[in-house]
């Protein structure tokens, strides 16, 4: 065992200090869930909204658990939202480095470190791993807490296997803070000795997150509330170490429904999942924002939030305790506001490629179609089932001729097709508005309303009732010749 401080001192000096510092520590999963995300929201907005730093942690410690690829889906989802992180594996930072499993020497020294200080103990004995993981054993039966020194550098230097163990106080009480739940105590007897580096020499997560926390200069931990039972086990650790205990924000969770938390295996979505339904990364960040978060003050009403609005506007005095639950109808709802309020051109840009799904012929134009949906699609992935008729007529019955509001059946779409067809072979300048003129100067000179005419053509040249867009503007997409045809194919049907 050793006094020398130099290795310590100079982490120590490593630690910034002065400035607000978030971390988001993501274990890679291969895939982000929706409480995930919002934490990682939360933490980015504390930071910003701070004129902080924010802080990407990769948690890989348990080794058994690691999936190829996955760092590269937090990378990739952080840079789809705009979370940028100041420092990280990929950007580097003071405190490097910041994947886990890079750090292990480090976890093992403060660890013996909390040894000679006298709040953690070489463990010996024989336990299952389920013994280790979950606590399930009771301290007071601990052999190994009571050994002497000498016993302790005995076994080691037999090269007996050992875990190090925290050594809770027998006694008493301990109490934090949390920013969101206020004060809580418990009883320091209802706290496990729990494992703080396994027999492989890896630390657990609840003593790397301990150790990286510190060292990295965190001052505000954000997390899901499934940690705040373990949390005065790591406020003794910061104690016995001598250390700060940061600002904690536990978050309550993100529910299915009133009992059930959400969760991937049991197939609630991910953000990957929402994205390749259709919805947009801003309606989804927006959406995730006030799942447990809302604004105070002259915002209180806002519901629609950028980023950038949002890390003006995040506080954590706003975030609730009580669990929310996702609402998939909700986020459908800010998707279709965030669509609605693109640019043509943005909307078109993400329109396309669900267009080319269903519309394939390059002579149909995606930005006349895309200007259609844009009001009328909420999801990116209704749009193929919309606009598949104009890549193919579907087939269809004579009865979507009959309409009453437009006062036509049959035999009225019959007279109004032929004169269409007639009116629509003399346009030469196949634009909306050489059509419109087209077929209003003809409804007038037939005298029936436009709808008794525009009805039967949209008919026939879309082949459904419910359509993006009205005939005219179809019309317009499917281009003088196929529009004939399709008008030619509606007479015929109709026994002209
Ligand atoms: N790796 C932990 C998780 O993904 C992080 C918890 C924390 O932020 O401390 O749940």
């Amino acid at each position: 065992m050793t006094n020398d401080n130099t290795y310590f001192d100079a982490m120590e000096a490593k630690i910034p200090h002065g400035k607000v510092r978030t971390r988001f520590a993501p274990s890679p999963t291969g895939y982000m869930h929706v409480g995930n995300l919002r934490t990682a929201l939360y933490t980015w907005l504390i930071a910003r909204s701070q004129g902080g730093t924010f802080i990407l942690r990769i948690e890989d410690t348990d080794q058994g658990r690691l999936v190829e690829g996955a760092t590269e889906v937090i990378y990739r989802t952080l840079a789809e939202c705009g979370l940028a992180h100041d420092e990280g594996p990929d950007v580097g930072g003071p405190v490097a480095p910041y994947i886990q499993s890079e750090r292990r020497d480090t976890y093992g020294t403060y660890a013996r470190r909390l040894v000679e200080l006298g709040h953690a103990y070489y463990c010996f004995c024989e336990k299952t791993e389920s013994e280790e993981e979950y606590g399930g054993f009771h301290r007071e039966a601990d052999p190994c807490r009571s050994l002497t020194p000498e016993e302790v550098q005995a076994k080691l230097d037999a090269g007996a296997p050992y875990v190090i163990r925290q050594k809770i106080p027998e006694t008493g009480t301990t109490t934090f803070h949390d920013a969101i739940f206020g004060d809580i105590t418990v009883e320091n007897s209802t706290l496990d000795d729990q494992v703080l580096l396994k027999r492989d020499g890896l630390p657990t997560y609840n003593f790397a997150n301990v150790v990286d926390d510190h060292l990295m200069g965190i001052t505000h931990v954000v997390r899901g509330s499934e940690y705040l039972s373990s949390a005065p086990k790591y406020d003794l650790l910061y104690q016995g170490f001598g250390w700060e205990v940061p600002t904690y924000v536990h978050c309550s969770p993100v529910m299915r429904d009133q009992h059930n938390k959400m969760s991937k295996r049991h197939g609630d979505p991910s953000y990957e999942d929402l994205k390749a339904q259709g919805y947009l990364t801003e309606a989804i960040l927006n959406y995730v924002a006030l799942l447990g978060w809302s604004p105070r003050g002259e915002k209180a009403e806002q519901e629609v939030f950028s980023l950038q609005e949002l890390a003006e506007t995040f506080d954590i005095g706003g975030i609730s305790k009580s669990p929310a639950i996702f609402d998939i109808e909700k986020l459908t709802h800010f998707n279709a506001l965030y669509l609605r309020a693109m640019t043509p051109e943005a909307f078109h840009a993400v329109a396309e490629p669900y267009i080319h799904e269903a519309v394939k012929n390059p002579a149909l134009d995606t930005a006349a179609i895309a200007a259609l949906l844009q009001a009328r699609c909420e999801r990116l992935t209704d749009i193929p089932e919309k606009v598949a008729f104009f890549e193919d007529l579907p087939a269809y019955g004579t009865d979507l001729f009959t309409n009453k509001k437009s006062k036509t059946n049959e035999e009225v779409s019959k007279r109004m097709l032929e004169a269409a067809v007639s009116a629509l072979e003399e346009v030469s300048d196949w634009t909306q508005e050489g059509i419109h003129v087209c077929l209003t100067d003809l409804a007038a000179k037939l005298e029936v309303k436009n709808a008794t005419l525009m009805w039967p053509v949209r008919i026939a040249a879309a082949g459904q009732a419910v359509t993006p867009g009205g005939a005219i503007e179809i019309c317009l997409i499917l281009g003088r010749e196929e529009c004939l045809r399709r008008l030619r194919i509606g007479l015929e049907m109709l026994g002209a």
